[in-house]
């Protein structure tokens, strides 16, 4: 990669498990750990078999966003249950990890913890794992890139310029480490004032799907930013789950099946 570093450990298997989709985004606070659960659970309609990891040790959202509590169970064979929520497989970096302590850790040190992470789990059969990356370009996320033999990328971004040039890094770092792009998601697009019934767009307008023609990479659609979604992440219930059949749920729905 002409970093100069060492390359990264091998990689480590994750059997069991068909294809692993990274959700990933330049920025933090973009959405990305939304979308990769609703995704998910859009994906777990349509049938599958479906993982999610959170992979976000400075910042886990996935206890919170599927209201997970206690800690993981280990099996007879030292390896670690991923928890059940929604008819997913979800494990957190946040369920395993004293968040204090992980906030001081270094680079090596949070990539061990993740290399760990991504072979200790035995996720039994999955037809999908959906990997919530953590946000940047840097060591963890090329551990992650370069470790799991991944199918490929969603890249989560909002239309504002300075989240698009963070996703666009984060797309480079794919194509570098050859993985492919499958799909472009414009996140907090635009508001519909409840009062008004106007349509605000807080962050600018189409950049992700912009970016998406520009490389060539397929664009999923655009997520409005509601209060709706907010409050349905914050409580641990996702939209998805939620309401299927509403607007949003519909939305995460068809995105996951453009996807599969
Ligand atoms: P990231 O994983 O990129 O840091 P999150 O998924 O944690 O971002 O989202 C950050 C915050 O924004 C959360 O409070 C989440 O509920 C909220 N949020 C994300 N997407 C939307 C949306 N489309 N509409 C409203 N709130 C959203």
């Amino acid at each position: 990669l002409g970093t100069g570093k060492a390359p990264v450990a091998k990689p480590p298997v994750l059997s069991g498990v068909r294809h692993v989709v990274a959700v990933a985004s330049g920025k933090g606070g973009v959405g990305k750990s939304t979308t990769s659960v609703n995704l998910a659970l859009g994906l777990r309609s349509l049938g599958l078999k479906v993982g999610i990891l959170d992979a976000d040790i400075h910042g886990p959202s996935l206890p919170t966003l599927l209201a997970l509590h206690g800690r993981p169970r280990l099996g007879k064979d030292r390896r670690l249950r991923p928890m059940q929520a929604f008819g997913l497989q979800a494990m957190s970096m946040g369920l395993m990890v004293d968040q204090e302590t992980a906030m001081v850790w270094r680079g090596p040190m949070v990539m061990s913890a993740i290399t760990q992470m991504l072979s200790d789990v035995d996720w039994g059969n999955l037809d999908v794992l959906i990997i919530d990356m953590p946000p940047g370009t840097g060591d963890a996320q090329l551990a992650i890139a370069q470790g799991t033999d991944l199918a490929g990328a969603v890249i989560v971004s909002t239309p504002q310029d300075l989240a698009l040039i963070d996703a666009r890094r984060g797309i480079a770092m794919f194509r570098k480490v050859d993985v492919p792009i499958l799909g472009v998601i414009e996140n907090m697009a635009h508001f519909i004032c409840p009062d008004c019934g106007g349509r605000h767009t807080l962050f600018g307008e189409g950049g992700a799907q912009a970016e998406a023609r520009r490389l060539g990479a397929p664009y999923l659609g655009a997520v409005p930013l509601t209060m709706e979604l907010r409050r349905a992440s914050d409580s641990g219930q996702p939209i998805v789950a939620l309401d299927p059949d509403g607007a949003l749920g519909q939305l995460y729905s068809g995105m996951a099946r453009t996807l599969w």
